[in-house]
């Protein structure tokens, strides 16, 4: 068979939900034109989608503390237990955020953080179980298995119980957080004292197994080959088949600022966007794929919309990790309705488990809230986004 005839096959295999084989997967990665695999891609989106709609989130992260043990080479965000920069957020300023999400229509909260040295299962259980308490109609989707690790190990037990205990007190689902780059080399590389893929990906899949689903995410570009990448979709797939648990896949852009990897790599817009496309043929068993305007910027985003993508992610009215990195794309309501109307597709507000909230078919059905912007208040941002100050307490 021609490379040309093989390239073929492997794509309209993908494009009618079979399953192509890691090697396929980066033959097309590499090799297919990138209009033919972007139109498999999107044949598998249509399918799965019919009705044209592309999804949006509104949504905040809330940061509860900087002070982290793990130290990853490619993170802005993070400082080392007794910095002077070092900060926790006190309940009631987690709360606070919590209410002024709400109140611009979040449903979603992502509440993250460094692997503080003190903060084992009891803070998050009185994390969450605040959060419910006070605002029961948000979702608790937050954390990620590197979290759940930390938190186990400061209080030497197990991740199940771990898990169970952080169920319990109202966590809703796992982010996908931490993947970063799952294969051994490359992992190492980048996050030396983080746990193993293999051991982020035994997090999910216990998770999963006790009802908890989440998201799966995966950085590129500080290094890692094409075939590194694929097996990392790869290893996401195989816990998959025997799950079900994960609900999207979410690849993102390394950002090279104020960092010690300092963008010595970073992948481009066409590899990113041809990894758009073939993680849709390969992840047939992954219901929705994401594109990441925050890091790759509007423009490639709606393009992303051509290559199987069926969600853009939420408007993330407040985002300091990828921020403090260097990523400079802002957006809000009517940016990511516009991104997704122009695109030829219907905008729908949803919910974490992607139910659809509200469809606007037509501009007189589109929201009409201005106060909804991504960063509205981020303290990556000289002066806290729109200049509220925000009060910060001591780590120590
Ligand atoms: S990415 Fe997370 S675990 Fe790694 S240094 Fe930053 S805050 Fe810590």
């Amino acid at each position: 068979m021609t490379v040309n005839r093989e390239i073929d096959d492997i794509l309209q295999r993908g494009a009618d939900g079979g399953r192509i084989t890691p090697e396929e997967a980066l033959l097309i990665y590499t090799d297919a034109p990138l209009h033919e695999m972007g139109e498999a891609a999107d044949a598998v989106r249509r399918r799965r989608y019919p009705d044209g709609i592309v999804t949006y989130l509104i949504d905040r992260n809330i940061n509860y503390t900087n002070v982290c043990v793990t130290a990853c080479k490619f993170c802005a965000f993070f400082r080392a237990p007794k910095h002077k920069e070092g900060w926790s957020h006190p309940m009631e300023e987690i709360l606070r955020r919590c209410g002024e999400a709400v109140d611009l229509g979040a449903t979603q909260v992502m509440l993250q953080g460094g692997h503080h040295p003190d903060y084992g299962t009891s803070y998050y259980e009185n994390l969450f179980s605040s959060v419910k308490a006070a605002y029961p109609q948000l979702a608790i989707h937050s954390i990620g298995p590197s979290e759940i690790l930390h938190m186990a190990k400061v209080d030497g037990i197990s991740i199940e119980d771990a898990i169970l205990r952080i169920k319990a007190a109202g966590l809703d689902s796992i982010a996908g957080a931490g993947a970063e780059m799952l294969p051994e080399r490359p992992r190492k590389a980048i996050a030396p004292l983080k746990e193993s893929g293999a051991r982020w990906l035994e997090v999910m899949e216990t998770a999963h197994g006790h009802g908890i689903e989440s998201t799966a995410t995966m950085m590129m570009g500080t290094g890692e080959t094409h075939a590194e990448r694929v097996e990392h979709i790869a290893m996401i797939r195989d816990v998959q088949d025997r799950t079900g648990g994960f609900r999207a896949f979410i690849p993102w852009t390394y950002q090279p600022e104020n960092n010690h990897l300092k963008g010595r790599t970073q992948a481009t817009t066409l590899e990113y966007l041809r990894f758009i496309a073939m993680s849709r043929l390969f992840l047939h068993n992954v219901d929705h794929l994401q594109a990441s305007w925050l890091t790759t910027g509007k423009e490639v985003g709606q393009l992303s919309l051509h290559m199987g993508v069926d969600d853009l992610g939420s408007i993330m009215l407040e985002e300091n990790v990828i921020s403090s990195a260097g990523a400079k794309h802002r957006s809000n309501l009517h940016d990511l309705i516009w991104m997704i109307r122009s695109a030829g597709r219907i905008p729908a507000q949803r919910d974490t488990l992607y139910r659809h909230l509200a469809v606007h078919h037509t501009p007189a059905d589109d929201p009409t809230d201005d106060r909804v912007t991504s960063h509205f208040s981020s303290i990556a941002i000289p002066g806290g986004g729109v200049g509220r100050s925000l009060p910060l307490v001591d780590a120590h």
